[in-house]
């Protein structure tokens, strides 16, 4: 099928802050050859070209003049099956969600904790999704992109992604790798992860007593259901801010004056710290300026109630980032990807 390039798109329905700017150009690219014809289009034209997934990871903060080319490619297939794990690949373009269920569906475990995320299967090695104690780390196989630089396709195994908290390689290498496909480790046994917050309580609660990979998707539900805003009713991208890990003794000062600093420690002897208290902590839950604010019940989650400017949420998060820094001698940063 012929690339169909629009001009001057909105970008309001394809980012979750629901920020009204336009992108100079447009397409959607179902396969690799329109991958591949959308790029040689930009580079004619000189233009810079800004993939995009779900666009739930964005910060826009003006119009964009590029060629933002949206991935849409869809198909799911099983690559290998030993009766125990089970290779699955899935195109770019998959919604992560639909793609999590489907693999439940078809008996396979891995996923289950990393249900409900928004956005797409290629942008998920991006920053390494995690929740509730797995990482799609955890579960990687391997991925196929394409290196802009040089225009070939390379296959990625584990180790070759660098793989870190919300980190990668292609984060770290932003603009380089087009992530074409994904593949995961699943398995027809389940080892679950249910001491993460308060996964087991609602699976007791729920009168659950041998979960099932199922189930604990159905709990990771409702409970994410009942703490985050739905980017449907209320512009957000998730945390704005990843969790800071910090030395131990950075964490033992600020406990001398705050008791109930919540922390965790991390294998490297470092202590993971949750930024959602120290915005709490700092008076800013529930903070509304204009339409840009944080959220009533969630404070690492920056929310657009209508018309904010992604300028407006970007001044937003740097008055936290700084009050932090002087309240608390922690250094913030942002997750999600400011264009
Ligand atoms: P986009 O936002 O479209 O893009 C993100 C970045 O990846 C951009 O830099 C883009 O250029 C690049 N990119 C996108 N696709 C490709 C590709 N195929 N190849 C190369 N580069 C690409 N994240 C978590 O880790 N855990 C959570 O629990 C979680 N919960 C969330 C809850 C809510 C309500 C929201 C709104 C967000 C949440 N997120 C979470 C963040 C976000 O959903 C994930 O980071 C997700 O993987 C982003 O996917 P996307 O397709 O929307 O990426
Ligand atoms: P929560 O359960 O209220 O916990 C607060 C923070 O403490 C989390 O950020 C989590 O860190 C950390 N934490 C909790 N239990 C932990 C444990 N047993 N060991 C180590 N760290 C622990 O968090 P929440 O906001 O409701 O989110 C639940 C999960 O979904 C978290 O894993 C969170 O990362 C994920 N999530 C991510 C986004 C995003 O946009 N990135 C958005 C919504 C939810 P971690 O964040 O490191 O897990």
């Amino acid at each position: 099928m012929s690339l169909q390039i629009r001009e001057r798109v909105s970008l309001k329905p394809f980012n979750t802050f629901g920020i009204d700017v336009s992108a100079r150009w447009f397409v959607d690219v179902s396969d690799d050859d329109q991958v591949r014809a959308a790029l040689a289009w930009a580079r004619e034209q000189q233009i810079p070209v800004l993939p995009i997934g779900g666009g739930s990871n964005l910060l826009l903060t003006g119009d964009l003049d590029v060629l933002v080319m949206r991935m849409a490619s869809l198909g799911v297939r099983v690559l290998a099956d030993d009766g125990h794990t089970v290779v699955v690949e899935a195109q770019a373009g998959e919604p992560w969600h639909p793609f999590v269920q489907q693999t439940l569906g078809m008996g396979l475990a891995g996923l289950e904790n990393l249900s409900l995320i928004p956005g797409t299967v290629g942008a998920a090695p991006i920053q390494n999704i995690g929740a509730y104690g797995v990482e799609i780390k955890d579960v990687f196989q391997g991925l196929t992109a394409l290196d802009r630089e040089t225009g070939e396709l390379r296959d990625f195994g584990l180790a070759d992604c660098a793989f870190g908290y919300r980190d990668s390689l292609f984060k770290r290498e932003p603009g380089r790798w087009l992530i074409l496909r994904v593949r995961f480790n699943l398995t027809r046994t389940a080892h679950l992860h249910l001491d993460y917050g308060p996964v087991r309580q609602r699976l007791a609660e729920q009168g659950i007593e041998v979960p099932t990979p199922a189930d604990v998707s159905a709990a990771i539900c409702s409970i994410r259901r009942e703490k985050l805003p739905d980017p449907a009713e209320l512009g957000n991208a998730g945390s704005f801010f990843k969790n800071p890990v910090v030395a131990a003794a950075v964490a033992e000062r600020i406990k001398v004056e705050h008791a109930d600093l919540v922390g965790y420690p991390q294998a490297d002897g470092q202590v993971k710290l949750a930024a959602g208290w120290l915005i709490e902590r700092a008076g800013w839950k529930g903070f509304r300026e204009g339409d840009a604010g944080v959220h009533r019940l969630q404070s690492l989650v920056l929310v657009n109630y209508g018309s904010a400017t992604g300028a407006q949420l970007h001044a937003l998060a740097m008055r936290i980032q700084a009050d932090i820094a002087q309240r608390f001698g922690v250094s913030l940063e942002m997750e999600p990807n400011l264009y």
